[in-house]
């Protein structure tokens, strides 16, 4: 019932506290696709506001199989041990097109998903308002304001979005696995210049000394892109989840990105940007949403498609009807 949702201010003291049953509610709340709670989750998050911005942000993408999950509760299970508090966050690209899930459905992560340090949250289901992206950088900062040290935001490797991913974290990472040659030959040159870092996954037994030539392999092409991050050489390491050998190397890395960043300003530079790009993305994601669902333009957005189809009509002089419907009446 409605009266036994958490109020705002419950919600902000239990996140703050760091109770994670509330801390569940609230992000349950950002990711309702419901209107009336949209407000609500505001009025939190401005709240919260001030209390986030003080953990790393990660990413890690790779193709399916390249072993995400199984690294990041081995690298999640490193980080706790140092005492550290991680959360999980994943935007799978999937749910958008299909409502299926390429992240969500097997059991991930099961070690540190017990782990009293460690907090996990699957993949939120698209909807108005915004969409996958708002919602994960919303759990991302009231995370934050829980008191999270870590935030490792994970995605498939299929394209858009490692883009959108790269956009919110200040450490990406991309996961590879050996000895295919000619898969990194295909490799899109362009989701190797949005990583920090690119690890040879699964360096262990027989597999090690393929993953060593691999990463050599690697880093003479990397030498020849542009670094994804001012100042920062991108470098590719190998690493195990099995044995944990490289894992915590991998840490020392970020560590060193973050130092060398903060001494720079580029650190604090790109998180400017990014909430300047959110900004803006959210404006056109509200101006389509808005557009789009407006009788007018609903009525006669077929007409017009069948009119530019037809021949009929050019597609500017259909675009310029739709706009004078939609900006002339506000529905
Ligand atoms: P994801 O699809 O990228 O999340 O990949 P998974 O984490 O599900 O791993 C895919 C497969 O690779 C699983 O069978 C894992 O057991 C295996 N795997 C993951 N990490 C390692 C590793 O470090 N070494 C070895 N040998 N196998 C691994």
């Amino acid at each position: 019932r409605k009266d036994q949702e958490p109020s705002v201010q419950e919600l902000y003291e239990g996140v703050l506290k760091g109770d994670r049953s509330l801390l569940a509610r609230a992000i349950t709340l950002v990711e309702s696709n419901a209107e009336q709670h949209f407000q609500k989750a505001q009025t939190l998050l401005q709240k919260l506001l001030v209390h986030s911005g003080n953990a790393i942000r990660i990413g890690i993408t790779g193709v399916p199989g390249a072993g995400k999950s199984t690294f990041i509760e081995a690298f999640g299970m490193y980080l706790c041990g140092l005492g550290l508090r991680v959360a999980v966050l994943a935007i799978d690209p999937s749910s958008k097109l299909s409502g299926g899930s390429i992240l969500g459905d097997k059991t991930r992560m099961e070690q540190l998903s017990r782990n009293q340090r460690a907090f996990i949250r699957p993949s939120p289901t698209a909807g108005k308002l915004g969409g996958v992206h708002r919602k994960t950088r919303e759990a991302m900062l009231i995370c934050e304001a829980a008191g999270f040290d870590v935030i490792l935001i994970e995605t498939v490797g299929v394209g858009q979005s490692e883009v959108i991913i790269r956009d919110m974290v200040d450490f990406f990472m991309l996961l590879v696995l050996t000895g295919a040659g000619d898969e990194l030959q295909g490799m899109k040159k362009g989701i190797m210049e949005l990583a920090d870092a690119i690890i040879v996954h699964k360096a262990d037994g027989p597999n090690k000394q393929k993953a060593e030539q691999t990463k050599e392999e690697y880093n003479r092409i990397l030498h020849f892109l542009q670094p994804a991050t001012k100042g920062w050489a991108t470098k590719a390491f190998t690493c195990s989840s099995l044995t944990m050998e490289g894992v915590n190397d991998i840490w020392k890395v970020i560590k060193s990105f973050e130092q060398t960043g903060k001494n720079s300003g580029v650190f604090n530079e790109r998180r400017k940007i990014q909430l300047r790009e959110w900004l803006y993305s959210m404006i056109t994601d509200q101006l389509q949403y808005h557009f789009y669902h407006h009788h007018g333009v609903k009525d006669l957005l077929p007409m017009m498609e069948n009119k530019v189809i037809a021949g009929e009509s050019t597609v500017a002089t259909a675009v310029e009807s739709l706009f004078q419907t939609f900006l002339s009446s506000h529905e």
